[in-house]
């Protein structure tokens, strides 16, 4: 084993199996099974460092359906680095991979999710299903069952907004507070492109000026499945691109995404720049928050909720900042939502490899959102949108879900 796995693995120590995570993980609530919990799973990570399990796949059954929420984290008195020996234990999984099966999610990773023109054409090919009737048709007699298992990622597919990708080198707004670089992602780029628009038109409003500057995908996906190579190789990309251009901040509003910017410093051990790199990656939110809002707004007059994405929540701390900044729009009535923190169930990819658990977890988020009363319900992260939309579909609700930028953007419109 190398020597960074070995100081990864030494955290397990830390552990002192009070259970006072159990509670707080989505997978244990619905299943009910120690294997299910943080300390069930670390008691077998243990075990595999150890060499007292029979067979790798018995550690992999076991942290495959874990979300990585990382609520675990945020519950544990001892301080438990859950994320880190998770991805070590992942690391090391990888190498007792089907060959093909690898091979397969390896092309995705490394070709796929980092090209923008893919992404797009894949995004204007969903665009045409859903608007020419067909996704209507498809749904009404439930035709996805002619696919077999994949046919349940059809319920997964959000309603794409329209809009091209926005472009490297592309610069807006005059600098009063400071010159942020917007981190514009793969999948977010491609599938909330408006999203984007009105992140740029909040961050103009409030004194800064935006640009774009060259980027790849955050690296994310790679990470969380134990493809360090190419995590590493994305990060490296990202931060001698974007820490050229020397911002102030690099602002990020998908949280899946920021998360992973923080931790490159921890992907990238020794690079001399990844701390540096880390330390200006701010959620938009965030930034917001450091000062009162600027500039005239209209009064919107709604009913609004607001679920913590786990990974603003749990993985980079961002709690009040968001309430703080929502309580500041005129006319916005923000009604509590119970378990705001707990995980909706969509965990980048996780929807679609575990259609079922991920739709078990998402029963119990609908059911506070529902009892909210809200007209719309937030999100900061493009994985839980999808996830609430497909929450609301299913369960008949007159909802919208919408990120909070969105919803600023609406309040400054023109
Ligand atoms: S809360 Fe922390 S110390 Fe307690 S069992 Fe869970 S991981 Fe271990
Ligand atoms: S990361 Fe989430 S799903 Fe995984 S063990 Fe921790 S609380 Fe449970």
């Amino acid at each position: 084993m190398t020597e960074h796995l070995t100081d990864e693995f030494n955290k397990l120590d830390a552990c002192i199996h009070c259970g006072m995570c159990l509670p707080t993980c989505p997978t244990f609530r619905v299943t009910g099974s120690e294997a299910e919990s943080p300390r069930g799973r670390l008691f077998l990570m243990r075990q595999f460092v150890e060499g007292q399990l029979d067979s790798p796949k018995q550690l992999a059954a076991h942290l495959d359906p874990c979300l990585g929420c990382l609520a675990c984290v945020t519950a544990c008195p001892s301080g438990v680095e859950y994320n880190t020996v998770l991805a070590a234990s992942r690391e090391r999984l990888v190498q007792h991979q089907n060959p093909v099966k690898r091979g397969f999610r390896r092309l995705m990773l490394r070709h796929v999710l980092p090209n923008p023109f893919l992404l797009y054409l894949i995004k204007v090919m969903t665009r045409v299903y859903e608007q020419s009737g067909l996704q209507q048709l498809v749904r009404r007699h439930h035709l996805e069952k002619l696919a077999g298992p994949m046919g349940q990622l059809e319920q997964f597919l959000p309603t794409l907004q329209p809009g091209a990708p926005l472009k490297t080198g592309q610069v807006f707004g005059e600098n009063r507070k400071g010159r942020v670089a917007l981190f514009v992602g793969c999948i977010m780029n491609a599938a909330y492109a408006q999203t984007h628009q009105a992140t740029i038109k909040v961050l103009i409003a409030n004194g800064y000026q935006v640009f774009i500057p060259k980027q790849t995908c955050c690296g994310a996906l790679a990470h969380h499945s134990g493809e360090m190579d190419i995590a590493s190789a994305l990060a490296r990309q990202n931060i001698d691109d974007i820490l050229a251009e020397n911002p102030d901040w690099i602002v990020v509003n998908a949280a899946g995404c920021g998360s992973t910017l923080k931790e490159y410093d921890h992907i990238l051990k020794n690079h001399p720049q990844a701390a540096v790199f880390a330390e200006k990656t701010i959620d938009v939110i965030a930034l917001l928050a450091k000062h009162p809002l600027e500039g005239a707004m209209h009064t919107l007059n709604l009913t609004v909720t607001y679920h913590a994405a786990c990974h603003l929540h749990h993985a980079q701390a961002v709690h009040h900042e968001p309430y703080l900044v929502l309580s500041q729009l005129p006319g916005i009535q923000l009604v509590p939502l119970t378990e705001a923190e707990m995980c909706c169930g969509s965990a980048g990819v996780y929807n679609l490899a575990h259609p079922e658990l991920s739709l078990r977890i998402l029963e119990d988020k609908m059911d506070h959102v529902k009892n909210t009363g809200a007209e719309v319900v937030l999100a900061a992260n493009p994985g839980c949108m999808l996830q609430l939309e497909t929450g609301i579909r299913q369960a008949g609700l007159d909802m919208k879900v919408m990120h909070p930028m969105d919803l600023l953007a609406l309040a400054y419109a023109d």
